[in-house]
């Protein structure tokens, strides 16, 4: 069984994630989307709200599974016999930050990282980027999936 994670912050999900996920699954049995548990980070929104999120954009879809974990992501994939991390490339910036983190990874366990380049059309889309947009009460909902909306 090929399974693998996609761990981020989702915070929230955006249509660029979705890109991934729906690509990335396609090459695995089990996917899980992994919601990092950072307590040194602030959020806006809340554990529960970031998986309902991404629990609403993938209900019929058997092979994706939505967890929250703390600590390393290599201890996760070690518990709970995952071989693969996925990740998503926009720019040569992820490309930096995400080469030392695979690197690592491998120092630490002999889990492989699986890049996927970004849709052209959501390379731009980051959710610090979506934050920015609720914040400042814009349009949001083109940056992210249908399941993404705030109760106003
Ligand atoms: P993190 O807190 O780990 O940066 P994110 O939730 O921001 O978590 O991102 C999780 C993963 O999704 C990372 O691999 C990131 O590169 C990827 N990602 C983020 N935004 C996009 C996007 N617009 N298109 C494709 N992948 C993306």
């Amino acid at each position: 069984m090929k399974r693998a994670i996609f761990p981020g912050s989702f915070d929230p999900l955006t249509s660029g994630h979705h890109d991934i996920i729906t690509r990335g699954v396609k090459l695995f049995d089990e996917l899980i989307i992994a919601i990092g548990e950072n307590s040194s980070k602030k959020y806006m929104f809340s554990l529960e709200e970031r998986k309902q999120f991404i629990e609403a954009s993938f209900p019929n879809d058997s092979k994706i599974k939505v967890v929250t974990y703390k600590g390393l992501t290599v201890d996760f994939c070690q518990e709970n016999d995952v071989e693969f991390i996925l990740r998503g490339l926009r720019n040569p910036a992820d490309f930096e930050f995400e080469k030392a983190i695979a690197h690592t990874n491998r120092d630490l366990a002999p889990i492989e990282t699986v890049f996927l380049l970004t849709a052209a059309s959501t390379s731009y889309i980051s959710s610090s980027i979506v934050r920015e947009v609720i914040l400042h009460d814009g349009d949001y909902t083109k940056l992210v999936p249908k399941s993404v909306r705030l109760k106003k």
